[in-house]
């Protein structure tokens, strides 16, 4: 399904500047903002850009909501699992926590997690207030999943494996009825504007929007790599926007690898099969049908023994059994594999790890704010150190409705735009990966890198492939989804050292944050 979008949001109320290269001031220079007419500006569409959008409306707030590419083309669409958050009668923040924590493997900022448990329970109050209907079990209360790393069941679903979906609908309905909110759909952000404080935007098309402040949500950046489960669009292009506005970017050498993609299925090539399949009983074999992994560890030591055995076999695959789960649970990736003509109920899938979700992001505080004044980052852009090493499934909607919320109340704070801007610049910032760069990704950066591997990638075009390098040579250990074949033990002195870029370096600092 594309987002619709009506004809309200193409009207041209949310300009405070010229709006065609022909019009900018002399000089470089753009005319003084008189009364900027938004608030905020948000880039990206996905569940942190609609409810951080959503949130400032509420506060009485005019938001522009600048969005590249159709609903159904974000993560967030795509996401099956659910969100977690302490919400059974067993569970608590503290025991979420503790959850996080050791999944992120002595990487994890420990305020930023607690902030994310403490609050996950209140923003999934805030989207069942919205209208999202939760799937309940069959006396009618809440039904809470179990996934990998979890100790406690506490994933909340809609539509079974439809729960991204489900709740982008409702949003995306909100923000159409919300007359605060204006949409730019189809138009990428291009450039952020500014000197030493970001207070707009410059999309594609030429239009340019001021406001107090910017909140990249333009998801992650997986899609670097040639084998993933993300959309074609997850390519990190706001990493490379906050980096261009001056903006410290942090542990991009942590990419998560998800065990189970779809192999070798025509029309299905990198599906992905959720891990609450597992968590319900379904489980993986080789190719002699022997089981050889724990299928509830979190997901780094599940995807990296799967890649070990088909190194070692050479086999393109391994199997998902998932013939004892009941289809209903899993209405869409049962539809999806049907659809292609597999039959889970009956046959055993073949799966391998593909990149999944990137842990390092845009530097942020505990309200999103990045370390440029007024650019706020949110949802997988952004990296507030909650993920350490490694996320914890389900943590990343809920980030996204936590911080998202949290960022767009705090950027309502900010200062309203005075003075002239700088013009955009002519480069183009976020160039798409090539096919060459995507592989050598795949190949050098992978779910075992070294140092040789790594060194040639640093040479790569892409500005991104080359940071990524960059990061993943200066940490010389292996750690949660970071695995180091020259360095296979992890570094105690590495403990909560996360790899920080400064705007104008090419190499990482390893630095303690607290
Ligand atoms: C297949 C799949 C399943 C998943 N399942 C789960 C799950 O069950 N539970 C969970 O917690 N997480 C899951 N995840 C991860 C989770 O979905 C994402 O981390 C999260 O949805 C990211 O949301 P976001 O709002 O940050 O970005 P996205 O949803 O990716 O949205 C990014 C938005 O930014 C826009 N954009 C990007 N660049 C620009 C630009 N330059 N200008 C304008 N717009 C731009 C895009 O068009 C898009 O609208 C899954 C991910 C995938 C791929």
């Amino acid at each position: 399904m594309s987002w619709a979008s009506p004809a309200s949001w193409r009207n041209q109320g949310g300009l405070c500047l010229p709006t065609k290269p022909a019009e900018w001031g002399t000089a470089g220079t753009v005319p003084a903002v008189q009364e900027p007419p938004s608030d905020l500006v948000v880039v990206g569409a996905g569940a942190a850009g609609l409810f951080a959008s959503l949130t400032a409306a509420r506060q009485g707030a005019r938001v522009t909501l600048v969005s590249a590419r159709p609903l159904a083309e974000t993560a967030s669409y795509w996401a099956q699992g659910g969100l977690a958050a302490a919400l059974a009668e067993d569970d608590s923040p503290a025991l979420h926590l503790r959850d996080t924590l050791t999944a992120g493997r002595g990487l994890v900022r420990r305020p930023a997690a607690a902030v994310l448990c403490e609050e996950a329970p209140a923003r999934f109050a805030d989207l069942e207030a919205l209208g999202v209907r939760f799937d309940a079990d069959r006396h009618g209360d809440l039904a809470l999943g179990l996934e990998g790393g979890h100790g406690v069941r506490r994933v909340v679903h809609a539509g079974g494996s439809a729960t991204g979906r489900r709740i982008l609908r409702q949003l995306s309905a909100d923000v159409v009825e919300q007359e605060r909110i204006e949409v730019l759909d189809g138009r990428r952000v291009r450039a952020l504007l500014g000197d030493g404080r970001v207070h707009g935007v410059a999309c594609d098309d030429g239009r340019v929007v001021c406001a107090r402040a910017v909140i990249l949500a333009s998801g992650g950046a997986a899609a670097l790599w040639s084998r993933t489960t993300n959309p074609p669009g997850s390519y990190g292009s706001g990493l490379l926007l906050a980096r261009a506005a001056g903006a410290e970017l942090a542990d991009l050498e942590f990419v998560q690898f998800h065990p189970t993609a779809v192999v070798g299925i025509p029309g299905r090539e990198g599906f992905l099969v959720s891990e609450a399949v597992r968590g319900e009983g379904a489980t993986l074999h080789d190719a002699a049908g022997e089981r050889f992994v724990d299928e509830l560890q979190p997901r780094d030591a599940v995807a990296r023994a799967i890649h070990r055995l088909l190194a070692q076999t050479g086999e393109a695959s391994v199997f998902l059994d998932m013939t004892a789960i009941d289809p209903a649970r899993f209405p869409n990736v049962v539809a999806a594999l049907r659809e292609a003509g597999h039959d889970p109920a009956t046959r055993r899938v073949p799966v391998s790890p593909a990149s999944h979700y990137a842990m390092g992001g845009i530097t942020s505080d505990l309200h999103g704010r990045s370390t440029v004044p007024g650019l706020y980052a949110v949802g997988e852009c952004a990296c507030t150190g909650l993920h350490g090493a490694n996320r914890l499934a389900s943590n990343s909607l809920s980030e996204c409705f936590v911080f998202g919320h949290r960022a767009a109340l705090a950027a309502l704070d900010e200062p309203a735009p005075g003075g002239t801007a700088a013009a955009p610049p002519d480069a183009d910032l976020t160039p798409a990966p090539s096919r060459e760069t995507r592989e050598a990704m795949w190949r050098d950066a992978g779910l075992e890198r070294s140092a040789g591997g790594l060194h040639r990638l640093h040479e790569d075009p892409h500005p991104l492939a080359r940071l990524v390098a960059a990061s993943a040579l200066a940490r010389e250990e292996s750690r949660g989804a970071h695995a180091r074949a020259d360095f296979p033990a992890t570094d105690p002195d590495l403990d909560g050292r996360h790899s920080v870029v400064a705007a104008d370096a090419a190499t990482p600092d390893l630095v303690k944050w607290t």
